[in-house]
């Protein structure tokens, strides 16, 4: 049910046994996580051989979404219903430890099980384009030339209902052994932030046009 509260449930596929009190089912964590993401993993499976897909995505409701080309290899295949397995990382720390064995990494990822469907009516797919524009810079679409029909066309958009779904986060410092706890050497987290770079304008950019205000918008991490 789009817009319910309710935790996921785990799955024979998705209760983290590794570690398992990193794992969340919550919507809160699971949300914060997948709108604090651009970039996917999309695996499938292709007449035996397995593929991973990194590609751009976003969230409304209880959906993610991504597209591409309608030529996509990826696409054409996850279009048509096969079980998917869609993952989003971010890495925010690598934990240093005394010892390598305790080496580690703090991080948030989820991952989701299903089929994706296809976004078919073109003024649906249109508003998915709009959606994912602005998630990519807040304010971006009604400033941009409208797509044609046939650029909506040559694009697939898919989406996958949130059903069975996990995350996985560590954070904090290193977890050592006790008996390493003496030794010289440095142990902590050194963060690893995403940041957003200064716009660079286009040199082909035509003159007199000016930097939008909302790029200082755009939230990644
Ligand atoms: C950036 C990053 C770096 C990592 N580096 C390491 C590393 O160097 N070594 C290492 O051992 N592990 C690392 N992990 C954790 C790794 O993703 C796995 O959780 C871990 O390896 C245990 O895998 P498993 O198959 O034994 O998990 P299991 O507990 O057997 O997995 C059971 C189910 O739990 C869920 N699950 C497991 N892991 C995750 C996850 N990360 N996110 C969402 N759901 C999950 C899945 O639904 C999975 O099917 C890293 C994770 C991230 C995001």
């Amino acid at each position: 049910m789009s817009g319910t509260t309710e935790p996921f449930v785990p799955t024979a596929r998705t209760k983290v046994k590794r570690a398992h009190e990193r794992g969340h089912y919550d919507r809160e964590t699971v949300y914060a996580i997948l709108d604090a993401g651009l970039m996917c993993h999309v695996g499938y499976v292709i007449d035996g051989q397995p593929y991973v897909t990194p590609t751009a995505y976003w969230r409304e409701g209880d959906r993610v979404y991504w597209h591409g080309s309608s030529a996509s290899k990826m696409l054409r295949h996850v279009k048509q219903g096969p079980p998917v397995c869609f993952t989003v990382a971010l890495m925010d720390g690598l934990v240093l430890a005394r010892s390598g064995f305790h080496t580690s990494v703090n991080y948030r990822s989820v991952m989701a099980m299903g089929q994706a469907e296809m976004i078919e009516d073109p003024a649906d797919k249109l508003a998915k384009l709009e959606a994912m524009l602005e998630r990519i810079v807040p304010g971006r679409w009604p400033e941009l030339r409208a797509p044609t029909a046939q650029e909506v066309k040559a694009t697939t958009v898919v989406s996958l209902k949130l059903e069975e779904v996990v995350a996985k986060v560590r954070s904090g410092g290193p977890i050592d052994d006790d008996e390493d706890m003496d030794l010289d050497v440095w142990a902590g987290v050194v963060p690893t932030p995403t940041t957003i770079g200064a716009a660079l304008d286009d040199p082909a950019l035509k003159a007199g046009v000016a930097q939008p205000a909302n790029l200082a918008k755009i939230r990644i991490g």
